[in-house]
C-alpha cells in the first residue's frame, strides 16, 4: 500500500512538473488556434464573395449576348418595316419591335445592378485582404513564439512524458482514474499531503484521529472538504527523497 500511495504522489509530482511547462506556453496555444479559426473564417467569406462576383460576371456577360442578339433581331424587324403589305403585318412587327425594345431595357437595367454587386463585391474583397495579411503576420509571430518555447522544453517534455508512462503503468486502474478524475475537477492538483494539519490542497484542518490514521499508509483517504487524495508526509518525503 506504501509503494500504491507513493506511485499516486509520483505522478502527481510529474504531472505538476508538466503543467509548468504547459504554462511557460502562457495563452499562445489557445491564441494561435483562434487565429487560425479566424483565417479560415475570413478566407472562406472572400472565396464565397469571389463566386458570387464571377457568378455576377457570368450572368452579365449572357446577358450582353442576348442583348446582341435582341438588337440584330430588332434592326431586321425594323428593316422588314418597310416591305409590309398590310396593317396587320405592320402591326405585328412593331408589336415585335416593341417587345425587343422592352427585353433589351430589361437585361441592361439588370447588368446595371449586377455590375454594381460586383463593385460593392470587389470593394469588399479588398477590404478584407489586409485583415487577413495582419492576422496570418499576427499568426507567424505567436506561432513561432510557441515553436520556440516548446522546442526549448521538448527534451524536458520528453523525459517527463516518459516518466509518466512508467509511473502510470505502475499505478492502478481505479487508482488512475480516480486521480484523473480528481485532477480534472480541481485544475491540476489530485494528490496532497498534510501540511501543518491542514490539506495543503485547501488547508482545512484535518482531524488528528484521522490524521493518525493517514500516517499509517495502508489505505486511499480522501479530503473530506476538497476530494483531494490525501497522502501521508512520509509518503511525500520518501518520492521527493
Ligand atoms: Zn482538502
Amino acid at each position: 500500500m506504501f509503494d500504491r500511495l507513493k506511485t499516486l504522489y509520483e505522478l502527481q509530482k510529474i504531472d505538476d512538473q508538466l503543467d509548468e511547462l504547459e504554462e511557460l506556453r502562457g495563452d499562445l496555444p489557445t491564441a494561435v488556434e483562434s487565429l487560425q479559426e479566424r483565417i479560415s473564417q475570413i478566407k472562406n467569406e472572400m472565396a464565397d464573395k469571389e463566386k458570387q462576383r464571377e457568378e455576377s460576371l457570368e450572368k452579365r456577360q449572357g446577358n450582353e449576348e442576348e442583348i446582341e442578339k435582341l438588337q440584330a433581331n430588332q434592326k431586321k424587324f425594323k428593316a422588314q418595316l418597310y416591305q409590309v403589305r398590310n396593317n396587320k403585318e405592320y402591326d405585328a412587327l412593331t408589336k415585335e419591335i416593341d417587345h425587343t425594345e422592352e427585353q433589351t431595357t430589361k437585361l441592361l437595367t439588370e447588368n446595371d445592378s449586377l455590375a454594381d454587386q460586383s463593385k460593392i463585391l470587389a470593394d469588399d474583397i479588398e477590404k478584407i485582404k489586409p485583415q487577413l495579411e495582419e492576422l496570418k503576420e499576427e499568426l507567424k509571430i505567436k506561432g513561432a513564439d510557441l515553436k520556440e518555447i516548446v522546442k526549448a522544453n521538448e527534451k524536458e517534455e520528453g523525459k517527463l512524458k516518459a516518466h509518466r508512462k512508467e509511473i502510470v503503468e505502475k499505478t492502478k486502474k481505479p487508482d488512475y482514474s480516480a486521480y484523473m478524475r480528481i485532477r480534472k475537477a480541481k485544475k491540476g492538483k489530485a494528490v496532497v499531503t498534510i501540511k501543518r494539519s491542514a490539506c495543503s490542497g485547501c488547508h482545512n484542518i484535518v482531524p488528528s484521529q484521522r490524521q493518525l490514521e493517514i500516517r499509517r499508509n495502508n489505505k486511499l483517504f480522501f479530503c473530506e472538504y476538497c476530494g483531494r487524495i490525501l497522502v501521508s508526509p512520509e509518503i511525500s518525503e520518501q518520492a521527493d527523497a
